[in-house]
């Protein structure tokens, strides 16, 4: 493997291990050369997922994509690397268990969301901010407040929550559930309509 860093094709293999269902293998490598420690993931190539498009479009699915999405949402945020990537490994899984072949790009976002929600409240605004542009300022705000009350509580000597377990029960805000995770949840009035699926 070549070296993310020095570019490199000189490394070692430091632990590998077989993920709880056996269908990948997850190894830690080393650079000889810089001393950079990186993964990667074996698995059987299975029928290529594909990703649909706002246009309608089909495109490969990208794993690479998703996890620099996620790694650009918590910048500067103390979460590991590892975290990230097994949370892209979930959000992979889960498409190729949930859809046969094609998924929307709006599930996708959605799951990086979610994922994003159980590691870190701020990395999940900025993302959503990101994802999503917000109907309003108000309901930016109302997305912001579950951090910035835990800001206020930081300030007065109380310990935040590294992340919150849930959001309150204001949230989210319907632009930011996704009607595809879950089909039983009815539409509520002026709430933001489905993203179009293209024919
Ligand atoms: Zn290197």
């Amino acid at each position: 493997m070549r070296c993310l860093r020095c570019k490199k094709d000189n490394d070692r293999v430091v632990d590998s291990r077989a993920s709880a269902d056996g269908t990948v293998i997850r190894r830690r490598r080393e650079c000889l050369e810089c001393f950079l420690r990186y993964t990667t993931y074996e698995r059987i190539e299975e029928t290529p997922l594909r990703v649909i498009k706002k246009s309608g479009e089909r495109v490969r699915f990208d794993r690479e994509r998703i996890l620099a999405g996620m790694v650009k949402a918590c910048e500067k945020l103390p979460i590991s690397i590892e975290e990230l990537e097994a949370a892209t490994a979930r959000i992979e899984t889960r498409c190729q268990e949930e859809y046969d072949r094609e998924v929307e790009s709006s599930v996708i976002g959605s799951l990086v969301m979610e994922e994003l929600r159980q590691l870190n409240q701020v990395a999940y605004v900025r993302f959503a901010s990101v994802y999503r542009e917000f109907k309003d300022v108000s309901q930016f705000l109302e997305t912001l407040q579950p951090m910035l009350d835990s800001r206020e509580a930081a300030a007065n000597g109380v310990d935040a929550p590294r992340a919150l377990p849930a959001l309150p029960p204001r949230l989210p805000p319907a632009s930011l559930a996704n009607p595809a995770l879950d089909a039983r949840r009815p539409t509520e009035p002026g709430a933001e309509p489905r993203e179009e699926r293209d024919a």
